[in-house]
């Protein structure tokens, strides 16, 4: 990323702290921005901060955040590598779910984050930011599955908070992890599109129909 490239997201950061856009700024503590490598392959939306990430402003730092350092550390990752954030910004009250018009009135925000990015992968995480994305899709037919929509590979992932108490949902996410480094993998060893498209990456993608719309 180049330097006025650094400017313009810093700029980004700072308009989301300050937002008042929808009626979640006004019982929040601050806006979670989202953070991590400006570089990251990975992308991972989440749907929204919860009680610890509005006191601290850090994505994913409470008890749901434990489990995912977890889980990407099982695949040779650190939070530093991948771009963490979520698809709302601000705390909804008592971790309610995010309301359409404030998914919508936030989402510039997080299309700008993905623009900046360009993350290979848009690892999704738990239902509400899956069907953000994909809609149509139900995430017990397609966690672990990836998927292309108009040129971006999704990966559709449960939300680490079901790992939590549930060691058979945990252990369903470690091997979902596993497919982000399988498919990091590939496109590595796969760079140019005509390889890509070539190659076996195919394989792992959920029905042909889903990938290229
Ligand atoms: N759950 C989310 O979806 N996002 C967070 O940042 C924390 C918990």
């Amino acid at each position: 990323m180049k330097s006025n490239q650094h400017t313009e997201y810093d700029s980004l950061v700072s308009e989301i702290l300050v937002c008042t856009k929808c009626n979640l700024c006004q019982e929040r503590t601050q806006a979670v921005p989202g953070e991590g490598s400006l570089q990251a392959k990975v992308m991972f939306v989440g749907e929204g901060p919860g009680k610890q990430e509005d006191l601290q402003g850090i994505p994913f730092c409470g008890a749901s955040g434990k489990l995912l350092d977890l889980l990407l550390q099982s695949i040779e990752l650190k939070r530093e590598d991948v771009y963490i954030t979520n698809i709302v910004k601000c705390r909804p009250p008592n971790n309610r779910d995010p309301f359409d018009n404030e998914k919508g009135t936030c989402s510039p925000y997080l299309n700008k984050q993905i623009e900046f990015i360009k993350p290979l992968i848009i690892a999704t995480l738990g239902r509400h930011s899956m069907n953000f994305f994909l809609p149509e899709l139900k995430i017990s037919e397609v966690h672990g599955k990836p998927l292309r929509r108009k040129g971006q590979i999704y990966i559709p992932l449960y939300h680490p908070a079901v790992g939590l108490y549930r060691a058979s949902m945990k252990e369903e996410l470690l091997k979902d992890f596993q497919i982000i480094k399988k498919v990091i993998d590939k496109l590595e060893k796969e760079k140019t599109d005509h390889e890509y498209e070539q190659s076996t990456l195919k394989e792992l993608f959920y029905e042909k129909e889903h990938s290229d719309r």
